[in-house]
């Protein structure tokens, strides 16, 4: 991965499953040489690993529950240790996670320099979702309508398999849309007063959102944790 422009950023993407927020860490990556942590990636390669952390997650993940607070703060805590810069995807999920991310930047010094908050109506969620293909290895997302592999079914960056998840079937998909409107839009609220928290109209083209991206990174500073 060769990046553009590197940069130091820590950013919270927040927003509902389907927004983008994946899609957009990969532009990123690319873009800023800045690493994206996908707390659902990471728990989909325990399950396939057959870890104990993954016998733990396996069910929540297959009902559109949330994994345990405990569990996934245990979890970030490793995989933010010794890194000044990256994404987070899918992280936090729940004001309880939001407040153990506070503390465990402050302790670090590092505090976070964006919230960039993805906003799209239910209804867009559920086709995005229903139509995402998913290349399990590196968790890069398809939609077989609005982003369409060149080749059906493979990876156009590393031509690995394209997948559709488990949880992305109409049933489960309503279920993690209902857990997200419970547990985890009330962190709109809980960064929304912070000076580097920007709101991502989420409906747009992938290139509409990625530039709208970039100019709320570009105007990214730092705030308190
Ligand atoms: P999406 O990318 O569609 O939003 P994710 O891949 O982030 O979905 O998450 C898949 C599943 O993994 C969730 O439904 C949940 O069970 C679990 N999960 C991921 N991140 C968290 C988290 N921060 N807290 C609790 N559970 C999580
Ligand atoms: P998240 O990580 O927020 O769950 P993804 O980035 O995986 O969401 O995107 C969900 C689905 O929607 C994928 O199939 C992806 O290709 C598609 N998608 C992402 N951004 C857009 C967009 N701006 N317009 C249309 N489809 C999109």
């Amino acid at each position: 991965m060769s990046a553009v422009e590197t940069r130091t950023m820590r950013l919270v993407l927040l927003g509902p499953p389907g927004a983008g927020k994946g899609t957009q860490a990969k532009v990123l990556e690319e873009r800023f040489g800045v690493r994206q942590i996908s707390t659902g990636d990471i728990l989909r390669a325990n399950v396939a690993q057959g870890t104990a952390l993954g016998a733990q997650a396996k069910a929540f993940m297959e009902s559109g529950k949330l994994v345990t607070d405990d569990i996934i703060i245990a979890m970030m805590e490793n995989e933010l240790a010794g890194k000044d810069s990256f994404l987070l995807d899918g992280f936090p999920r729940t004001v309880a996670q939001a407040q153990a991310l506070g503390t465990l930047l402050e302790r670090l010094h590092l505090p976070l320099t964006g919230v960039l908050l993805f906003d799209a109506d239910r209804d867009t969620l559920f086709k995005r979702l229903t139509g995402r293909w998913t290349n399990a290895r590196t968790g890069r997302s398809y939609h077989a309508e609005f982003n369409p592999p060149k080749v059906a079914g493979i990876d156009d960056v590393d031509g690995g398999p394209l997948v559709q998840r488990p949880d992305d079937t109409a049933e489960v998909v309503a279920k993690r849309l209902d857990t997200y409107e419970r547990e985890t839009a009330p962190l709109i609220a809980y960064y929304g007063s912070h000076a580097t928290f920007s709101r991502i109209d989420a409906l747009a083209p992938i290139a509409t959102v990625s530039a709208a991206v970039n100019r709320a990174v570009a105007q990214s500073g730092t705030v308190l944790p």
